[in-house]
C-alpha cells in the first residue's frame, strides 16, 4: 500500500464529501434528516475500500451509535444483514475490492472514487 498518512486524511475527506453528495443529510436507515455521520460499512482499517463511497453510508447518531435496538456499532451483525439486503451490489463490490491485493497510489484511489457510484 503506497498511500501516506497525509494522503489518507485527504482521501477520507473526499470520501465523506462524496457520501454527502450522494446521501445528503438524511439517515439512510431511518430517513431522519439533520445531523448525520459518515460510517464505514467494512471497518475503516481494511484498505483500500476505506476511501470508496460504496463502503460508506450516512447515518443519524441514533442509527450510528445510540439506539439500543439497532446501530452500526452496537449491533454490527444486524447492521450488516440490513446493508446486504438493501445494497447487495455495494456489498458484493466492496467485498471484492477489500480482499483483493492493492498496490495503487493516491492517484489510483482518486480514480476509483470517481468510478464507483
Ligand atoms: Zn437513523
Amino acid at each position: 500500500m503506497s498511500v501516506s498518512d497525509k494522503e489518507d486524511r485527504k482521501l477520507l475527506k473526499v470520501w465523506r464529501e462524496l457520501l454527502v453528495e450522494r446521501d445528503g443529510d438524511r439517515c439512510q436507515k431511518c430517513g431522519r434528516e439533520g445531523v448525520v455521520h459518515a460510517h464505514h460499512y467494512i471497518g475503516r482499517r481494511r484498505r483500500p475500500g476505506r476511501w470508496l463511497p460504496i463502503n460508506g453510508i450516512m447515518l443519524c447518531p441514533s442509527c450510528h451509535k445510540l439506539s439500543s435496538e439497532f446501530t452500526a456499532h452496537e449491533t454490527p451483525s444486524l447492521f450488516t444483514d440490513w446493508f446486504r439486503e438493501i445494497y447487495p451490489d455495494r456489498d458484493r463490490k466492496i467485498t471484492e475490492i477489500h480482499y483483493h491485493p492493492f498496490k495503487g497510489t493516491y492517484e489510483d484511489v482518486i480514480e476509483m472514487q470517481k468510478d464507483l457510484e
